[in-house]
């Protein structure tokens, strides 16, 4: 025994009785909707493959013909020499498909938001970030070492206070939001933040890694309004893997010359940005595709008595992780895998289960998914 093994084995075995441990476990996808896992096939309502273009012929074919043409990675990072047509044509088409000037991609959402904030805010600087943002955000914030403030989730009374009170005292002002709540499935109040930020100065950054390809005829939750930093990923409705922030021409200028996780890391392979491009196609012309996963959530949302979805993305809150936990395995027992998200990914006493609906969800899979939880919570309650 060593003082390095005994801190992991002392960590793991205090996060183990909070029921806190996070398991790996080998699941293979067999199709758009399908996994085996421990040698069973299970239908996954976990996934945020919305569009199920992960599996979608053309897009399998756009990524293999990216490997025969230009090989499987970059060779280096893109300020070196892995700077690969593909990725600008990506760009090229991000920026139009978003309404923006210019787009910028990066390895993955993580790697963009941990590069955007700190090249933007520094210092003398305020960061000002909904509770419930995405990890990366407050990562971001962290590496930026400006001053970071949360205000309560979408209470825009609570985010004018703050701005009210800190904004003057601080140079620039960086707001930041998800468009879609990873884990809540809401959305923000993009009309208010947007003109609060114009109030106060303030740039806004909206996360909207579960919008694009879902809402607003797949445009994202930005659609409609003027804001200057729109994020996103490729690894959620477009299939694949990588990030962009999609922004005015200077601003992405300035974060090819300056955001750290892009100028030392490796650019993203031929394979993901051809894969990406396909899946644009798909998503520009091919509305009723898109259309389906918020319907799917709807009648999810329906069947179970809760508010009308807003995303693609529905939770049941059950408070405490075992009751999540045990929740899930028995979903599991009937053939659903429905993961059981529990903190720090998500406050102290709200552990839930998070369902997320693909355009490929047969109705009558809904159905019995929501009659099976409906027996899980009156278990749960007994
Ligand atoms: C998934 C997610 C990210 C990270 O994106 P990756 O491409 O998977 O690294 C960032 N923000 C939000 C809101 C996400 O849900």
């Amino acid at each position: 025994m060593n003082s390095l093994d005994d801190f992991a084995r002392g960590k793991l075995a205090g996060l183990e009785a909070r029921d806190l441990r996070r398991w790996l476990k080998p699941t293979a996808r067999l199709d758009a909707l399908h996994l085996e896992r421990d040698g069973r096939r299970l239908m996954t309502f976990s996934c945020n493959d919305y569009l199920n273009l992960s599996q979608h012929p053309r897009v399998r074919a756009a990524a293999k013909a990216a490997i025969d043409a230009h090989g499987a990675g970059a060779g280096a990072s893109r300020l070196v020499t892995g700077d690969h047509p593909l990725l600008s044509e990506l760009e090229r088409r991000l920026a139009a498909f978003k309404g923006a000037e210019a787009a910028c991609v990066f390895g993955s959402g993580y790697l963009a938001n941990t590069g955007i904030v700190p090249t933007l805010a520094g210092r003398d600087d305020l960061v000002l970030m909904d509770e419930l943002v995405h990890s990366c955000i407050r990562a971001g914030a962290r590496l930026s070492g400006a001053r970071a403030m949360t205000f309560r989730h979408n209470d825009m009374a609570h985010a004018r206070d703050l701005l009210a009170a800190h904004r003057g005292a601080h140079r620039h002002c960086l707001i930041a939001t998800d468009g879609v709540f990873s884990m809540d499935g809401d959305l923000a109040p993009l009309d208010e933040l947007t003109a609060l930020a114009r109030e106060f100065d303030g740039w806004l950054l909206v996360d909207d890694a579960h919008g694009l390809g879902v809402v607003n005829e797949g445009h994202g939750s930005t659609r409609g309004f003027d804001t200057p930093l729109q994020m996103g990923t490729l690894s959620k409705s477009i299939g694949g893997y990588g990030g962009y922030v999609c922004a005015s021409a200077p601003v992405i200028d300035l974060i090819k010359t300056r955001a750290a996780s892009f100028i030392y890391t490796t650019g993203l392979p031929p394979a993901c940005a051809g894969a990406a491009i396909a899946a644009l196609d798909i998503i520009e012309s091919e509305p009723e595709l898109v259309a389906r996963p918020l319907a799917k959530a709807r009648l999810f949302t329906r069947l179970m008595g809760l508010p009308e979805a807003t995303s693609a993305i529905v939770p049941i809150v059950v408070g405490a992780p075992g009751r999540a936990m045990e929740l899930s395995r028995a979903l599991e027992a009937e053939g659903f895998l429905v993961g059981a998200i529990r903190p720090p990914t998500v406050p102290e006493g709200t552990a839930r289960l998070r369902v997320t609906f693909t355009a490929a969800h047969p109705d009558t899979e809904i159905v019995r998914l929501a009659a099976a939880i409906r027996a899980g919570l009156r278990a749960l309650a007994a």
